[in-house]
C-alpha cells in the first residue's frame, strides 16, 4: 500500500470514522503517515478551538502540495518555497532548516481550510436559505365556517418570492381553491395559483409589490372556464411584513 491518501488524514485528523482496517495497519507501520497525521490533529485542533497548537508540524511536500491546489495557490506561494523546486531529489535533498522554515505555514493552511470548508458550508446553507419577510392568518367568509389558514410569504437571496398557503376548509365537490392577492380596497387583485387540496407553494410575481396587494385571499372555484375571481371567498387575511 502507498502512504495514506493527504485528503484521507485529513478526516482521520477531524475524528471521521474512515479509517479501514488497511489504513490503521498502515498507521501503525508508517512513521512518516503517523507523523502528517498527529500534525493534522494539532492543526485540526487549532483550527476548530483556535488554541495555540504548540509545537506544528508541517506535512510531506504532497501534502501541501494538495492542500495548495485545494486554496488555487501558485507552487510559489507555500511559504516553505519560496523558489520553484527543480525536481523531487532535489526537494529530498534541501537542508533540513530550510524545511522547517515553513511547518507552521503549511498546516496552517490544512486548519484554515478545514476551517474554511465548515465556514463555507454554513454561509452557503445560510445564503440559499429563504427568509421570511410577511405572514398572515387567514379568517374564514360567513358561507364558510369554521374554515382558517396561514399565509407565509418568504424571499430567496435573489429576491424571488414565494408563499406557501395552508387552508383548513371542508372541501365541495366539483371546485378547486384559488389564491389570491388583493388591494386593501378590493380593486384590484392578482392571482397566484391553485392550491393542492389544502396547501401550496406558490411564486409571487417579480414586480406585484405586497403593500399595494396585502390581502391574501382563497377562494373557491367553480369548473368553469371562467379566470376570474368566483366571488366566493373561503378564507382572508392581511399581510404583516416582518
Ligand atoms: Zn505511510
Amino acid at each position: 500500500m502507498e502512504h495514506i491518501d493527504p485528503e484521507m488524514l485529513a478526516l482521520i485528523a477531524l475524528g471521521e470514522p474512515v479509517a479501514t482496517s488497511e489504513v490503521e495497519r498502515h498507521l501503525d507501520a508508517c512513521d512518516e503517515c503517523a507523523d502528517d497525521l498527529a500534525g493534522l490533529r494539532r492543526a485540526a485542533l487549532a483550527g476548530r478551538a483556535t488554541l495555540d497548537a504548540g509545537d506544528l508540524e508541517r506535512p510531506r511536500e504532497v501534502v501541501w502540495e494538495r492542500i495548495s491546489a485545494e486554496l488555487a495557490l501558485g507552487t510559489t506561494a507555500g511559504p516553505a518555497a519560496p523558489a520553484p523546486e527543480p525536481s523531487r531529489s532535489a526537494t529530498r535533498r534541501r537542508s533540513v532548516g530550510r524545511r522547517r522554515s515553513g511547518r507552521n505555514w503549511g498546516l496552517a493552511a490544512v486548519a484554515l481550510l478545514v476551517a474554511g470548508a465548515s465556514l463555507g458550508t454554513w454561509a452557503w446553507t445560510r445564503s440559499t436559505a429563504p427568509i421570511e419577510v410577511a405572514q398572515a392568518s387567514l379568517a374564514a367568509f360567513p358561507d364558510h365556517p369554521g374554515a382558517e389558514g396561514t399565509a407565509v410569504v418568504e424571499e430567496n437571496p435573489d429576491g424571488s418570492r414565494f408563499v406557501r398557503v395552508e387552508v383548513s376548509a371542508d372541501a365541495a365537490p366539483d371546485t378547486y381553491r384559488e389564491v389570491w392577492l388583493i388591494a386593501p380596497d378590493a380593486s384590484e387583485l392578482v392571482s397566484l395559483g391553485v392550491l393542492d387540496d389544502d396547501t401550496g407553494t406558490l411564486t409571487v410575481p417579480a414586480g406585484v409589490d405586497l403593500a399595494r396587494f396585502p390581502l391574501v385571499d382563497v377562494s373557491q372555484e367553480p369548473v368553469d372556464g371562467d379566470p376570474d375571481h368566483s366571488g366566493d371567498s373561503i378564507v382572508r387575511g392581511e399581510l404583516s411584513f416582518s
